[in-house]
């Protein structure tokens, strides 16, 4: 038993270093590496990543955790070995599932289908990335044949990114957001002040943006011997390892303040990451997050729930005037709080504002779903990309690139992943509600620019649990429900009928 515990632990060990330094070449190939290191940079990740692979798909390893699991054995085993051997018996079971050549097989078809969408891209034309996509979702078939789990097969694929999250379940939630979504975009629209609302066009330079940055990071208490912020095309936030984790954003988006709700954004994943459950569970299956949805509600939560409510900006809007030039300072807070949270339906994903954002997510299962089971061809989706948003948003494309050819995700094979912006969106808001209630004297803290708390509580419900349990077992531990998008709507009416005087 001595002897399979100690081997167990050393592999999860080896598995968390490759990690990092499959995090550390991913980092440096998005901020600083220079571009012709790329032929080598891949080479160099490809065998971590298959390093990575090996070990965890080895039989010895599996062999051991299965002894370690037998009835006997496992009954005399720690609380937290346990709890330890049994995920990663879950874990390592799931991806024996698959076999090698199709790991290689995908491995290589994306990274073709991935030079294929940027070329589509350039050429403003879906046809060109059609015939790669087919060929994904072929993949992605096949995938839910290894993987077989209860229900609509797409169910395999959710799977990876949110554990035990299923088609039923998402499309009753969808369905309900997608309704009210519409019916609350509509009434917005039909307001006085959304028609007379105008695109915010002020400028701030790239040393002002970085003030407002570095003044928020300094207020999260973050700090700077685990944390770095640097420039990227896209903002993300890694870990390198358990007490160094980097973020990334960009000053030169046309949105003054992109850089500052994309830093308290990634804020929101890095403070998750460096409160991941340690001690005897350092470097084990434990110490990570249990779901991408998990995940993303911590950065939504930071950034639309906090940074963009109103009592947010009682504490911000005189620390904000002081760093900004005078041209913004002459805005009354009110005002400034309607133009940081106007709605406006769009093209782009990523630009999209608190309130339209899942529109753009749903439209994505719903193509998802209708790829995997066939219901239609690769060649069609364009058209009913461009009619969903039509009917979603009121809005139409006028290219692919403002459409089907927008997100990267289906280049990479990652089909289910979309659902988790979603889901994040909807957990931030029951977290929100739930801290609320629990904390009735949150927004005089968050006037007062005290986030202490706020932090304290994320941890004490949410970060302190790693992967000891699912994501829908913690919400529902801290909330009382697992995922309810009533919530978020009732969230999401609250703040945008006041807004828009409804
Ligand atoms: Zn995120």
């Amino acid at each position: 038993m001595k002897e399979s515990l100690e081997y167990v632990y050393k592999e999860q060990k080896e598995l968390s270093i490759y990690s990092g330094i499959g995090a550390l070449l991913g980092w440096d190939q998005m901020t600083y590496m220079p571009s012709d290191g790329s032929s080598d940079r891949a080479e160099q990740t490809a065998l971590i990543s298959r390093l990575a692979h090996e070990k965890t798909t080895a039989d010895a390893l599996y062999d051991h955790v299965r002894k370690l699991n037998e009835t006997i054995t496992f009954a005399q085993l720690k609380e937290h070995d346990k709890l330890v051997v049994t995920r990663l018996k879950k874990d390592l079971e799931k991806t024996r599932k698959i076999p090698s050549a199709f790991i290689e097989k995908i491995s290589k078809t994306t990274t073709l289908a991935y030079q294929a969408w940027e070329e589509a891209r350039a050429k403003k034309n879906f046809y060109h990335f059609a015939p790669h996509l087919e060929k994904i979702i072929e993949l992605e078939k096949e995938y839910c044949t290894y993987i077989n789990l209860p229900g609509h097969p797409y169910n395999s694929l959710l799977d990876d990114y949110e554990e035990g999250m299923t088609v039923d379940i998402l499309k009753k939630e969808f369905t309900y957001l997608r309704k009210n979504l519409i019916e609350i975009l509509d009434k917005i629209k039909t307001s006085t002040l959304f028609q007379k609302q105008k695109p915010f066009q002020k400028t701030l330079s790239i040393e002002n943006q970085k003030k407002l940055c570095n003044y928020f990071i300094k207020k999260m208490n973050l700090s700077k011997t685990k944390f770095r912020l640097d420039v990227s095309t896209h903002p993300f936030t890694t870990s390198i390892g358990n007490n160094d984790v980097r973020i990334t954003t960009n000053f030169e988006r046309k949105n003054p303040l992109f850089s500052f709700y994309s830093t308290i954004h990634e804020v929101g994943h890095a403070l998750y990451e460096l409160n991941l459950p340690q001690n005897e569970y350092k470097d084990t299956v434990i110490s990570d997050s249990p779901s991408l949805g998990l995940h993303e509600s911590q950065s939504r939560f930071w950034e639309n729930m906090i940074a963009r409510n109103k009592h947010f900006w009682v504490f911000f809007y005189p620390v904000f005037q002081k760093i900004v030039p005078k041209k913004f300072t002459t805005i009354a807070l009110d005002q400034w709080y309607r133009i940081i949270n106007q709605v406006q339906p769009s093209l782009i994903r990523v630009e999209a504002d608190e309130l339209t954002y899942c529109l753009h997510i749903i439209l994505r299962f719903e193509l998802e779903l209708m790829l995997i089971t066939d219901e239609i061809k690769v060649a069609e989706v364009p058209d009913i990309w461009d009619q969903k948003i039509q009917n979603y948003l009121g809005v139409r494309p006028h290219n692919d690139v403002e459409g089907a050819l927008q997100d990267m995700h289906w280049s990479g094979g990652s089909f289910g992943y979309f659902p988790t912006y979603a889901i994040g969106s909807i957990y931030a808001a029951q977290l929100f509600q739930t801290l609320l209630k629990h904390h009735p004297d949150t927004l005089q803290n968050i006037e007062q620019g005290d986030f202490a708390s706020i932090i304290t509580w994320l941890q004490n419900n949410i970060h302190q649990y790693g992967r000891l349990m699912t994501a829908d077992d913690i919400i529902k531990t801290c909330c009382g429900e697992g995922l309810n998008s009533q919530r978020y709507i009732s969230y999401l009416k609250d703040k945008y009928y006041t807004l828009y005087n409804i």
